[in-house]
């Protein structure tokens, strides 16, 4: 038994450790947070201190050390720190960081005072959370697991994919939980959602080059990964939605006036043109590592090319190097499949197929200075008329307006167009000057689809565009005949654009014209026309 001042002296000399190593400590946290700002600000991120105040019960966050090229950092080199059922930074936030919001923790609310605030996380570091595995390539579902984005409280720190769900239509979500339209915690109900038709698997499934853009799994998501949503409690949601429907479109029903078409009562089901469609819905979810090798960059240019791009929107794309995966807020795409879906992976019977990127102007509205509906048409038709000669007909509609510029941008070059005088042979020269990039359709990530729906080849592909025809290819997926719009489908206004591209280098069986030809290609000036 120690002696009374031995132990006054004891507590002494431990007080004083104790004081010592809480200044250490608080020195370093200093130390640490000043070089996690500077960081933060090297890589765009600006931080409010009036929005942010760190939860002092979880250690600062360590700085990962190749910050910038976020794919030299091995996923070994991030132990986890936190123990299990610990909350981290990301599970005691609220949702708008000034104090308003609802929190989403099971620790207390912090309280509202004028210098109190609720805690809002500009990234996360892989100490902080505790991903569940996901093997991206593997073929076994259960292997390669689920794809996870969901930042309800519940998964938040069980992500293993960086953004949102919906593509461009999460910001819509955002508005419905800002204006409490909707709870985040609303769990999805998918009784009776399953896929229409059944899909796969294919060999390509398991192959972490060839789908890199979609998720293989992403229609069966809820049911393949039910266990793990039960016991681990996190929401796991599909990318894909398969569905069933009839289509009526108006030239089509003139088709059938024409006898180009014949009803057969299963495909084309009556003399009004109408249509059996199988439908599937896909919203991109990218494999960083193999998005980055499709186009011949390094993953940590991506990562950090994406994060600026994005007005900095996506920070753990650059502090989360162990996060393969980015479910990016951009369109997705659809895949119009006519006769039977299971034809479509059937090496012995014909495929006829048309990629069409959106052009909602003519698509939809039938504007009349470029050929995208018709070519559309003419690919519906020719889909159908395969799929009735006991093959398969695809289109596959990628949402991607204007060559991936906008629409915007499309109406600039439309009045730079119509105000100079609108020349085939300066065609793509306008888009240039205003885009600086003639096409941002990159087709390097299209092929995607082809794999997933066990497309091994294509018979015959209404399409001119040599990059859709070249990113096909490269995928190993032969296309044995190409098949341009007829003459008789293009609008008269509508010359300009397809002349320029055929002289572009665009397929065609026709005549290619010289520079002086093309030179002569007009468009109908705005005088012609009756405002
Ligand atoms: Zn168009």
């Amino acid at each position: 038994m120690a002696q009374p001042q031995d132990t006054a002296a004891l507590l002494q000399e431990i007080l004083t450790s104790v004081k010592s190593l809480k200044l250490d400590h608080s020195q370093l946290a200093e130390t640490v947070e000043a070089i996690n700002g500077r960081v933060n600000i090297l890589a765009g991120v600006k931080q409010s201190r009036d929005g942010i105040v760190h939860d002092a019960a979880v250690p600062s966050p360590r700085i990962p050390p190749m910050a910038a090229s976020p794919s030299l950092q091995p996923m070994t080199s991030s132990p986890r720190m936190i123990p299990k059922g610990h909350h981290s930074r990301e599970s005691v936030s609220s949702i708008d960081g000034f104090g308003n919001g609802h929190s989403q923790s099971t620790s207390p609310p912090p309280r509202r005072t004028s210098t109190a605030h609720s805690k809002i996380v500009i990234t996360t570091h892989p100490e902080q959370a505790d991903p569940l595995p996901n093997h991206w390539g593997n073929g076994d579902a259960s292997k390669r697991g689920p794809v996870v984005v969901s930042r309800s409280p519940s998964t938040i720190r069980r992500r293993n994919a960086i953004g949102a769900h919906g593509g461009s239509y999460s910001i819509y979500y955002a508005l419905a939980v800002a204006s409490q339209q909707l709870n985040t915690d609303h769990k999805p109900d998918y009784t009776n959602t399953e896929p229409a038709a059944n899909i796969g698997p294919f060999p390509a499934w398991g192959d972490p080059k060839k789908i890199v853009a979609m998720d293989p799994f992403g229609h069966l998501a809820p049911w393949l990964y039910k266990d793990i949503i039960r016991a681990e409690n996190v929401e796991i949601r599909p990318t894909i939605a398969v569905t069933r429907a009839h289509m009526k479109v108006p030239e089509l029903e003139e088709a059938v006036r024409k006898g180009r078409l014949v009803p057969d009562g299963r495909i084309c089901i009556n003399s009004q043109g109408e249509l059996n469609v199988t439908k599937f819905a896909v919203e991109p979810v990218w494999y960083l590592p193999g998005v980055a090798e499709r186009f011949g960059i390094d993953e940590g240019t991506l990562r950090r090319s994406l994060f600026e791009c994005t007005g900095g929107s996506y920070p753990e794309l650059v502090t989360r190097s162990d996060i393969k995966l980015f479910l990016p807020p951009i369109g997705g795409l659809t895949v119009y499949c006519f006769g039977d879906p299971v034809k479509m992976s059937d090496p012995n019977v014909k495929l006829a197929l048309r990629v069409h990127d959106e052009c909602n102007g003519s698509d939809v509205f039938g504007s009349d200075i470029c050929t995208c509906r018709p070519y559309l048409i003419f690919g519906i038709e020719e889909a159908v008329k395969e799929a009735q000669a006991g093959g398969s007909g695809v289109v596959i509609y990628f949402r991607k307006e204007g060559r991936a510029l906008g629409e915007v941008t499309k109406y600039l070059v439309y009045n730079a167009r119509k105000r100079g005088s609108d020349k085939a042979s300066e065609y793509f020269k306008r888009t240039e000057n205003i885009a600086g990039v003639k096409d941002m359709r990159f087709q390097a990530l299209m092929p995607d689809v082809l794999h997933w729906l066990g497309i091994t080849k294509i018979d015959r592909m209404m399409s001119m565009s040599d990059m859709k025809h070249d990113a096909i290819v490269q995928q190993g997926i032969p296309i044995l005949e190409r098949v341009p719009i007829p003459e008789e489908m293009i609008p008269e206004d509508s010359r300009v654009e397809i002349d320029a591209k055929i002289h572009a280098g665009y397929f065609t069986t026709g005549k290619v014209m010289t520079f002086e030809e093309l030179d002569q290609v007009h468009g109908r000036a705005w005088d012609d026309v009756d405002h």
